[in-house]
Order: C-alpha cells, then structure tokens, then sequence
C-alpha cells in the first residue's frame, strides 16, 4: 500500500511516504533552533510550528515520492506518546487529510514507529523475530521485547527520570555547552579520557537490579556531573570539560548497553535493534556493536534520518499494520500524550 506518514510528537514536523516497504520520501522540518535558547523543547512553540511545516512538508514528501494525493491508499499518523499540543496538530491535520480525500487513517504509536524504521532499511535483511529494541532520545529511553512489530511490544524497562538524550542536553549546559547538547558532549569529549572520572551507573547496584532490572536513572549522574563542577569551581580549578564529557558519555552509554545485553541474554534473543537520536552518538554505537559481537548478539541501527523522529517511520508502520489485514482507525482517537507502548494502533475500526 501507498502510505503517507505524518509525525509531530515532538519537534520535528515528519512526514514519509512509502509504498510497503519501500522508502519513497521522509521530509523533515526541525523547529530546534526555535529551542535552542530555552535549552529545551517549549511545547506550544513546537505546536505552532507543526502548524506551519505541515503543508509545505506534505506538499514537498508528495513531490519527491512522485505521487498525488488521490494515490494514496491510507494517511498514517502518531497518536502517542509525545507533547500533547504538538501531537495533537499531526491529529488534526491527518484527520481533515484523510476524511477530505476519502481514505483510510491508521493512528499509531511513535515508539513502536521507531521500530518500524528498520523496515525501511533497504540494504539488510527483513527484521527477525523476537528482537530486543533499545530506544534513545530526548523524549524516552525504553527497552522493548519485540515478538511481532503488528501485535506484540512489550515494555521491558524505560527511564525513571531523565531521558537519555535529555542527560545530555543537561550536562551539556552544566559544562556551559550550547543545546542540544548531544553533539557538543560528543565533541567535547574527543580529547578526553573516559576512565578520569568514576560517574555512577544508574540502577545498577545488585539491590537495584532485583527491581529494576531493565529501568534506567540518569538523575544521579546529572547531579554528580554538577558536585564535580562545583568542587572544581569551589577549588578554583578549571573544569576538566574534556574528561567529564568523555567520563559522563561513558557512564551513560556503559548502562544503556550493559542492560540492553542483559535482556537479550535473560530473554535468550541474540538480536538487539537500535532507536531514537542518541544513536547518533559514535561512542554508544561501537561499545554496542563491540559488546555485542562478544556476546553473540547481532545489532541493527537504521540510518541516523530513520533514527531520529520521521514520518516515513510512521507510515512504514500503518503499511505493515495494513498488510496484516488491520481495519483503519475510526475518527474517535485523539492525541495520548502518554499512550503505553502496547497500543500498536490506536482506535482501529470493529470489522463489520
Ligand atoms: P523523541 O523523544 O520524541 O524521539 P526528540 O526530538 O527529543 O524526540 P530526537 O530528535 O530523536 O529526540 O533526538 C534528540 C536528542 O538526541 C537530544 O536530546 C540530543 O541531545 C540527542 N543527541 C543528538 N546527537 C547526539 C549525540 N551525538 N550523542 C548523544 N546524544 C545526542
Ligand atoms: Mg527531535
Ligand atoms: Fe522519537
């Protein structure tokens, strides 16, 4: 089926064509640097500018992948999770989209759209089953037991604070780093030394793994990124911005992959598929395809425009689901900020 995917969950206004499994366009308009100065995403900022992306994005997603409107067999979009506001202007416009046109609407979940992004990958085989996905971003970090991409997510553990991307975005701006802060740790951290500083590894303590096996806690890393750079100042000594960058990344990317492997092994799955705009970062995917190749585990990472968030990801989903055989969803759904990951689509229609 010929699926157009819209996704406005977070900052990034997202729109994909495709036809199955093929990848025919994936435009995307960031309002990042409308954040920048906040140091974060401000979510009524992101709404208006979801608004205004829209048009001009379907409009340009059309163009490349060489198809009008009336071509398309479904319209596609993210119901949840994400902000509420930006969320619910992706909603909108797929509703008047599809009712307007007269074509069937699949609302889906952004997490498990972020799975679905391997599917696009044209150059690899198809995604084997179960498979164990590590999910990284600003907005989540979550672990996932994927028996089957249409019926069966399970969450196995996510973030208790922070989000992994967010961590770095914080620390980037205790160390007086622009945001997002991502990149800059990344850069910053090339001349430094991980080993300098011992940073805490969150939920990883025997007491902890009993309950939190597979949840994640980057808070207390923050706060100890920021008694470091207090002492420092206190001491009036120059913050080693170097060794903390590359001590900070290690710590964060040591636990993200040390608890992903840990459930492939428990669950028996040597297949671990990567997510989300973390996986940008060089030093999570080596340690990953490193560690993983000890442990006899075969990781997969989309292309980075695949990783971060997209509408080609959201539509290769609604494909998949149609494919199945799955009814449309019916107009009732709404925006669901926090829509568990369990809920593949949102609202599908009762079979006549
Ligand atoms: P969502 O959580 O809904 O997927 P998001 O917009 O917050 O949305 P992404 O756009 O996928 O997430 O990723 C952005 C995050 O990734 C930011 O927090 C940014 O700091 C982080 N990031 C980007 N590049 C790197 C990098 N090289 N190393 C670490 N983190 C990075
Ligand atoms: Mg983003
Ligand atoms: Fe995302």
């Amino acid at each position: 089926p010929l699926v157009l995917g819209i996704e406005t969950s977070c900052d990034e206004t997202g729109i994909g064509v495709v036809r199955g499994r093929t990848l025919l366009s994936n435009t995307i308009a960031s309002s990042m640097d409308e954040h920048a100065r906040y140091g974060g995403v401000v979510p009524e900022v992101a709404a208006r500018a979801h608004l205004e992306a829209l048009q001009p994005s379907i409009e340009a997603a059309l163009a490349e992948a060489g198809v009008g409107l009336d071509d398309l067999d479904a319209v596609a979009v993210t119901s949840g999770p994400g902000l509420a506001g930006a969320l619910m202007v992706g909603v909108g416009a797929a509703k008047g989209l599809a009712v307007s046109l007269g074509k069937p609407l699949y609302a889906v979940n952004h997490l498990v759209g972020h799975i679905a992004a391997d599917i696009l990958t044209a150059d690899s085989e198809p995604l084997e089953y179960p498979t164990i996905a590590l999910l990284v971003s600003g907005g989540h970090t979550s672990l996932l037991h994927v028996r089957d991409l249409t019926t069966d997510v399970e969450l196995l553990g996510e973030t208790m604070d922070d989000a992994a991307g967010e961590a770095f975005d914080k620390v980037a701006r205790l160390l007086s780093l622009p945001y997002p802060g991502g990149p800059e740790i990344d850069r910053a951290a090339l001349d430094g030394d991980p080993d300098a500083i011992r940073f805490p590894r969150g939920l990883s303590r025997a007491s902890d793994l009993a309950k939190h096996r597979y949840d994640f806690s980057f808070s207390g890393l923050k706060t100890a990124v920021a008694r470091w750079v207090e002492r420092c100042e206190a001491d009036g000594v120059e913050v080693p911005v170097a060794d903390v960058a590359a001590s900070f990344r290690e710590a964060v990317v040591d636990v993200l992959v040390a608890k992903a492997l840990a459930a492939c092994a428990d669950l028996g799955v040597p297949r671990l598929l990567l997510g989300g705009g973390v996986i940008a970062n060089r030093r999570l995917r080596d340690v990953a395809l490193e560690r993983a190749a000890a442990a006899g585990v075969t990781v997969r990472i989309p292309p980075l425009s695949l990783c971060t968030d997209n509408g080609a990801m959201i539509a290769a989903l609604a494909a998949e689901l149609i494919s199945a055989g799955r009814q449309p969803s019916t107009l009732a759904f709404g925006a669901d900020s926090t829509l568990p990951v369990t809920e593949i689509q949102v609202g599908e229609a009762v079979r006549a």
